[in-house]
């Protein structure tokens, strides 16, 4: 299971970017990704994914429809 950042809600603002624990979250040319490969969804590591709570615009970032 893995997030995604919907790209045409997000602003690239970058502050989703530090808060990953896997270090899943790359910006390259203010285009934000998250690697479905190594996103973990924060398990066994935090209640809750820290890119969504930390992102300010709601419904950016969801989860992929497995
Ligand atoms: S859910 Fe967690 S592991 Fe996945 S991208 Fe967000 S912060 Fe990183
Ligand atoms: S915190 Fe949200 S709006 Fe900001 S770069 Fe990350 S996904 Fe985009």
């Amino acid at each position: 299971m893995a997030m995604k950042i919907n790209g045409d809600l997000c602003t690239a603002c970058g502050d989703c970017e530090p808060e990953c624990p896997t270090a899943s979250i790359s910006g390259k040319k203010g285009v934000f990704k998250i690697n479905a490969a190594e996103c973990t969804e924060c398990d066994g590591e935090y209640d809750k994914p820290q890119c969504v709570k930390i992102c300010p615009i709601k419904g950016c970032i969801t989860q992929i429809a497995a």
